[in-house]
């Protein structure tokens, strides 16, 4: 195993990775950032982000990322391809593995490695996985072009995933679980005023179908206990997202549902040190802006502990 010391380590490359590495590069903290399995996180599954401030006619998510990296790299940040696979937190410096094969001493490290999509849990989708079954619209929309699809879930994801289908699909179910959808007002009617979108409200999946690939799903009314089989080639799932923070469990304290806590109003961690930034912290706003706004706040905060030391 080879070995190596970082001053200041970034795990994960979203908008708060980046933007992590922005500021620390400009304070002389030479940051190198480990990009993990997805480099440049979310955003590069999202086409068009229209609430980035500053772009007024919209920014490609994927585009948006390749000027962060190259903004961050400016500066003088190392982007390494590669997956930290373990932490050591309990030792200082900081041990850190990185694809399994080196070892990583760090002053300061700051966990920016965001969120991941959430499946429903049905054994098909797992069968059907990238055979019909998606999380996202624009990565596979292409493929279902002229073929109806369904989209499950009822937040802005899924309400965002049914209009972009509906521009290619001749028709979009949307499978919402409760009567109302918590998606924000704006996309709801979005969403009810596209003809080729029908919801199906109270409505459960309870199975995907098919040989090779989606035929069909079968869904269940959850009111009225009627049962229908819907003809689909694509199902996309839409339900939210969790954490990628598995590998900081038993080390940094966490909620339920995995968010790494920080002190309010800062991004420190319970390990000194260690700060924690984006989505991978955030279950409430989950925006780009917030978490690039919060990677611009660990590397302040790390900047002042080490320069504290
Ligand atoms: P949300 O957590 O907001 O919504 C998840 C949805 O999935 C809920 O409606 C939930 O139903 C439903 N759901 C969860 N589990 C299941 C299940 N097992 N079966 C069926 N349905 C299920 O996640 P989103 O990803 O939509 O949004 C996350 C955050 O990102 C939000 O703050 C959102 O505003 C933001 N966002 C903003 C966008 C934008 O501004 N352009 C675009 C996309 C997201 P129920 O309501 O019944 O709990």
């Amino acid at each position: 195993m080879s070995s190596e010391h970082i001053h200041f380590l970034i795990i994960g490359s979203g908008p708060a990775g980046y933007t992590a590495a922005i500021y620390g590069a400009r304070a002389g903290l030479n940051p190198v950032i480990y990009t993990g399995g997805q480099p440049g996180g979310q955003l590069t599954i999202t086409g068009e982000v229209e609430n980035f401030p500053g772009y007024p006619k919209g920014v490609g998510g994927p585009e948006m990322m390749v000027e962060l990296q190259q903004q961050a790299e400016r500066f003088g940040t190392k982007v390494r391809y590669g997956l930290i696979t373990s932490v050591d937190f309990s030792v200082y410096p900081f041990r850190v593995i990185a694809d399994e094969k080196t070892e990583i001493t760090a002053d300061a490290v700051i966990v920016a490695t965001g969120a991941a999509a959430k499946y429903l849990g049905l054994p098909s989708e797992q069968k059907f996985m990238n055979k019909g079954v998606s999380a996202c619209a624009v990565c596979d929309g292409f493929f279902y072009r002229g073929m109806d699809v369904a989209v499950v879930g009822a937040g802005d994801s899924a309400a965002e995933e049914a209009s972009y289908l509906s521009k290619l699909c001749p028709r979009v179910y949307l499978i919402v679980r409760r009567d109302e959808m918590r998606a924000s007002k704006i996309m709801q009617e979005r969403v009810k005023n596209t003809p080729n979108i029908e919801i199906l409200w109270n409505s459960e999946t309870e199975e995907i179908l098919g040989g090779d690939d989606v035929q069909s799903i079968r869904v269940l009314n959850n009111k009225t206990g009627e049962r229908r089989e819907i003809p689909v080639k694509g199902f996309f799932v839409a339900i939210g997202h969790q954490p990628n923070t598995q590998i900081f469990k038993g080390q940094l304290e966490m909620d339920n549902a995995g968010y790494i806590v920080v002190k309010p109003g800062s991004t420190y961690t319970n390990i000194p040190g260690v700060f924690a930034v984006g989505d991978a912290a955030d279950k409430v706003y989950r925006q780009a802006v917030t978490a690039a706004g919060t990677g611009c706040m660990g590397a302040l905060d790390a900047e002042r502990w080490l320069a504290a030391r």
